[in-house]
């Protein structure tokens, strides 16, 4: 086994010959000690790096955005594509408290693009909730991650997204978008939507009072349910990660109390053809969001339930 030891007698000569004196074994051993301990020296005589200093040194950043980062509350519907993603980004990004919710099982068929979850976990019988909650405790064990196993729906969705800052939309079906959209409203959430599908995406950001909502976008949910599945015509792996790496930066904007930075309207993207644009979304004076009873004092912003 050891690299210093004779060379098997069963090799070929050639072989054998080749591996013998290739094994100065214990000089690079020597070498890479040496190198280590070096690297080692140098460690102690240098503070540490902050954990966080890859973000906290942007200019956008800073340690007052980390502060924030590390003191909010996020809600991460859906763990697929989307979801795997969007969440290991904002678990390694140091968000203080994040909630996942997915019912449903890895499979084979999905990891291609669901980077979460690896072959093994396809044949554990494990949910994807509680894989997920395993990889992001690993990555990031200073996160609070509370992992729940439901079908999102009308009724759960208010309890999901009762106490929270943002909340991401991982979802993968235009039903339960609409009962987040309303719930999110009820409670004067921002809410960061995002959809793929073959090679093209959606990202929009919704802010309660402020910007048009998800019903303003399509206000018939009957078009909408006609919309086409990654199940009948494919999903490309970097688009899903490319709109669910757009809503991680519109999460942190949001988190960082930067309403100024982001994206109007509802970006679209074709990763195949490098095409992006963000289309201006008029609100619907009928819509929901408008028409509300309380819209005076959702225009005045914030979740009174997170002070
Ligand atoms: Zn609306």
């Amino acid at each position: 086994m050891g690299g210093h030891a004779d060379p098997p007698q069963h090799m070929p000569a050639a072989v054998r010959q080749r591996v013998g004196r290739a094994v100065p074994a214990n000089e690079m051993v020597f070498a890479s000690i040496a190198r280590m301990s070096t690297y080692e020296e140098r460690m102690s005589m240098e503070e540490p790096i902050p954990r966080y200093s890859r973000h906290t040194l942007l200019r956008v950043f800073g340690e007052e955005g980390q502060d924030k980062v590390e003191k909010s509350r996020v809600f991460v519907a859906g763990l697929g594509a989307l979801g795997s993603l969007i969440s290991i980004l904002l678990a390694r990004a140091g968000v203080g408290f994040l909630r996942i919710a997915d019912l449903d099982a890895p499979e084979l068929h999905n990891i291609h693009r669901q980077i979460l979850y690896d072959e093994a976990d396809t044949m554990s019988g494990l949910s994807k909730a509680r894989v997920a909650e395993k990889r992001l405790k690993a990555a990031a064990s200073n996160v609070e991650i509370e992992a729940v196993d439901v079908r999102i729906g009308p009724d759960n969705i208010d309890h999901l997204v009762r106490d929270v800052d943002v909340v991401v939309d991982a979802l993968d079906n235009i039903s339960a978008r609409y009962h987040m959209n309303d719930a999110v409203l009820a409670r004067r959430i921002p809410y960061v939507f995002g959809g793929a599908i073959e090679t093209m995406g959606n990202v929009m950001t919704v802010i309660p009072g402020g910007t048009p909502c998800l019903r303003c976008l399509w206000p018939n949910p009957h078009e909408v349910s006609d919309h086409p599945r990654a199940a009948t015509v494919g999903v490309l792996s970097a688009t899903a990660t490319a709109v669910a790496s757009i809503q991680v930066a519109e999460t942190l904007k949001l988190l960082l109390g930067r309403q100024e930075d982001l994206i109007r309207g509802l970006l679209t993207l074709d990763l195949w053809r490098t095409r992006f644009r963000v289309v201006p979304v008029e609100p619907n004076p009928a819509c929901v969001c408008r028409t509300k009873a309380d819209s005076a004092k959702m225009r005045s912003g914030g979740n009174p339930d997170n002070e």
